[in-house]
């Protein structure tokens, strides 16, 4: 497969790329998702990331099984004592 034929996985329609670096394939009405297999799947020795594209008709249609993830950080930081002779 080219990295310009972007076959979405759940119908098979080939999206034409925006764009396409080394670092990211973009398709042109769809969305690229890169992930690792983790534990628990058949698939968890695959080394490197797997990547798969999903049109926008099929990622609508099946809209009710996305589930949308908004990364939180929270900062925490600890109190202590200071010594400046010593490192760490
Ligand atoms: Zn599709």
């Amino acid at each position: 497969m080219t990295a310009r034929a972007l076959p979405c996985i759940a119908c098979g329609r080939v999206l034409e790329a925006v764009f396409v670096s080394d670092a990211a394939v973009q398709p042109c009405d769809g969305v690229t998702f890169r992930g690792s297999p983790g534990y628990g799947s058949a698939f968890d020795e695959t080394p490197g990331e797997l990547e798969v594209v999903v049109c926008d008709a099929c990622l609508d249609e099946r809209c009710q099984r996305v589930v949308r993830v908004v990364t939180t950080h929270t900062v925490t930081a600890r109190r202590e004592g200071w010594d400046p002779d010593t490192l760490g």
